[in-house]
Formats: structure tokens, sequence, C-alpha cells
């Protein structure tokens, strides 16, 4: 009886602290517009209990409060256009700092320039980024997706500058993260279910020390 007692108790301790002892997870999510990001990211912030950070649900936040931020952003947002770093880094800092515990993080970086603001950025904060999640799909299927999703800055003009600046400015910090071993690459093509369950045994191969996940590219 007394042993039985004991032995409950362990287990119960260990289970409280078993989430003490694991790493926080600090995911990055890179994709073309359309690729899916925000609804991975959603699910895997359900399931990690852990926030999800959108820089530009952040911004569009912003513009429809029309702060002095939002007013700033306004016109780079509807044209599809980056918005200057200065413009975003504090507002990221003070979000990132916020969340210690962990977060997946969607929309940034999304240049070389900022991949490495934020390794600065996560360095000086004590909070190293866990892995980035990268979810590839074909231009074609991002547009034919995005068309039909009607936010304001989804007109096609729009959606072919944005994918031309994920080409050009985005596409460069693939090769940063994978030269540090941290992009899982996921093919994005197929329904929210599967892409999720990609993105999971990538994220669970990655943890167990493989260095090499998914397509690679
Ligand atoms: P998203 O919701 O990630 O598709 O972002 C919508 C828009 O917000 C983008 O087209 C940009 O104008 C702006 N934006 C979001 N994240 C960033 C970022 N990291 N750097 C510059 N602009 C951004």
């Amino acid at each position: 009886m007394k042993r039985a007692y004991l032995l409950k108790s362990i287990l119960l301790i260990l289970f409280s602290t078993t989430h003490l002892l694991a790493e926080p997870v600090r995911l990055v999510m890179v994709g073309p517009p359309g690729a899916g990001k925000g609804t991975q990211a959603t699910q895997l912030a359900e399931h990690f209990k852990i926030p999800h950070i959108s820089t530009g649900a952040m911004l569009r936040d912003h513009i429809s409060r029309s702060t002095e931020l939002g007013l700033k952003a306004k016109a780079f947002v509807d044209s599809g256009e980056l918005v200057p770093d200065h413009i975003i880094v504090g507002m990221l800092e003070e979000t990132l700092r916020a969340n210690g515990d962990g977060f997946i993080l969607d929309g940034f970086p999304r240049t070389l320039a900022q991949a490495k603001i934020l390794d600065q950025m996560v360095e000086r904060l004590g909070m190293p980024i866990t892995g980035v999640v990268h979810i590839a799909v074909p231009d074609e299927v991002v547009v034919e997706r995005l068309t039909g999703r009607g936010r304001k800055d989804d007109t096609e003009a729009v959606i072919r500058r944005r994918l031309e600046i994920f080409g050009e400015e985005t596409t460069p910090i693939l090769s940063h993260y994978r030269d540090q071993s941290m992009l899982l690459s996921v093919d994005g093509v197929g329904s929210i279910q599967e892409v999720q369950s990609r993105i999971r045994t990538a994220l669970a191969s990655h943890r167990h020390g493989a260095t090499a996940v998914g397509k690679g590219s």
C-alpha cells in the first residue's frame, strides 16, 4: 500500500516536470504566399501549445487600427511590397521577448538580411530557433489557391508580385538555413492534414538528430 503510494507520487512528479525538461519549440515557417504557412502554423501552434506569430497578421492588425506603424506599412502591404525592416523589427523583437516558452514564426524572415537580423535577435534573447519549416509549392498551385482567398492584397497582379519577391528575396534564406542544418523542406501539395503530418514527421526526425529531412530544396 505504502509502496504503491510512493510509486504514484514519483510518477506524478515525473509527469508534472517533463515539460520543464523539454526544450522550447521555436519554429520558423517559410514558403511562397499561398503555400499554407498560416494554416499549418496554426495547427502546429495548437499541437505544441505555443503562439502563432504572423508578421503579416500583426501588420494587418496595425493597419486596421490605423496605428502609427500601420499607417507607415499600409501602402507596402496593399501593393504586395515588403515593409521596410526598420518598421517591422521592433514590433517583432517585442513579441518574441514576450514568448520565451516557444513560438511558431510565420512571415519573417523574408530576406537574407532579415534572416541575419533574426539570427542576432534570438542570440541576444537567448532563444535559439529549433527548426525552419519550408513548405514547397509550385507557382501555378499558389496562384490558383490565392485568387480564391478574397483578401485585399490577393488580386492576381499583387499575387504575381509577391511570388516574384519570394523567388528573388526569400529563396536565398533557404540555403542560409540549410547550411546550418536547420531546414526541413516538405512537399506542400496535398490536403491540409497530409501536409501537417509531413511536417510533424520531419520535425520528429529532426529532433532525433537527423540532419537531412524531406526533399532538401
Ligand atoms: P503575409 O500575411 O505573410 O502574406 O504578409 C502580408 C504582407 O505583409 C506582405 O505582402 C508584406 O507586405 C508584409 N509583410 C509581412 N511580413 C513581412 C516581412 N517579414 N517583411 C516585410 N514585409 C512583410
